[in-house]
């Protein structure tokens, strides 16, 4: 077994990881993909707690339904139930992969999920299940990446591991339009301030510099980045707190 650097972690998954090749809907054979991994995670590390937020971008977003003229609060709440969409379907997955998991959502629905409540998901944590927080911080305005920051501080997280498609960290310029981008191996998190990077919104990231929270952005479509990531091996951009 390697060594272990983040012992708790939350992973931080966008509705995009769980779509197929479209960029939309849930796909399940990308659901199945992604799971095996985190499975795959739990044999080799069992001491390894893993929560995860899951996005929903890939269902709905709240600002292009306010946009094209829906009210944004109601517009934000569908795009909350969508992540509980992803959320069950990710736990549906881990479950016939035998990997016990609960879903806790923010917004109450006692019937599909239990609700989110700070030391029950500790408690799972503790227990080796895997957590997985859905319907956002429960308030509109937010983001699931907000929600990732809010979550990992309150379960003590060792990290935010921050699963990216097909982008395997942070760069200079975007990689996609600029084919001499550099990719940063490490930043704080004034310097993405100071740079204007593009790492997470910026209630996000007030909220992970305030906890000081390491983040590790990495390609989630490369098999084996979580466990390297655990590890502490250098993939991606890693996002030093002074922890
Ligand atoms: N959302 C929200 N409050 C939250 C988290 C999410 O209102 O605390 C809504 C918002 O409308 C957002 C949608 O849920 O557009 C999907 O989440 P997000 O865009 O963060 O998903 P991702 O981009 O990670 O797939």
């Amino acid at each position: 077994m390697g060594r272990i650097k983040f012992k708790r972690i939350l992973l931080k998954l966008s509705g995009e990881a769980l779509a197929g090749k479209a960029g939309t809907g849930i796909d399940l054979p990308t659901v199945r993909r992604v799971a095996g991994e985190l499975a795959d995670v739990k044999k080799e590390f069992p001491d390894v707690q893993i929560a995860i937020v899951n996005g929903g971008g890939n269902l709905w977003r709240g600002e292009t339904a306010a946009a094209a003229g829906m009210e944004r609060a109601q517009a934000d709440y569908i795009g909350m139930l969508g992540t509980v969409m992803n959320a069950l379907s990710l736990a549906d997955a881990l479950r016939q992969l035998d990997v016990d998991t609960r879903v806790l959502t923010a917004i109450e629905m006692r019937q599909i999920a239990e609700p989110y409540i700070r030391g029950r998901a500790i408690r799972h944590l503790e227990k080796g299940r895997i957590v997985i927080f859905g319907a956002g911080t429960g308030s509109p305005y937010f983001s699931t990446d907000t929600t990732a920051a809010l979550r990992a501080a309150e379960i003590n997280a060792d990290a935010i591991f921050m699963g990216k498609n097909g982008v395997d960290g942070v760069y200079d310029s975007d990689p996609r339009k600029n084919s001499s981008a550099v990719k940063y191996n490490t930043l704080t998190y004034d310097d993405i301030l100071k740079k204007s990077l593009k790492v997470m919104d910026s209630t996000a990231g007030a909220m992970a510099k305030d906890t000081d929270m390491p983040l590790v952005v990495f390609n989630l479509n490369e098999a084996g980045n979580i466990k390297k990531a655990i590890e502490g091996q250098q993939i991606g951009t890693l996002i030093k707190g002074s922890k």
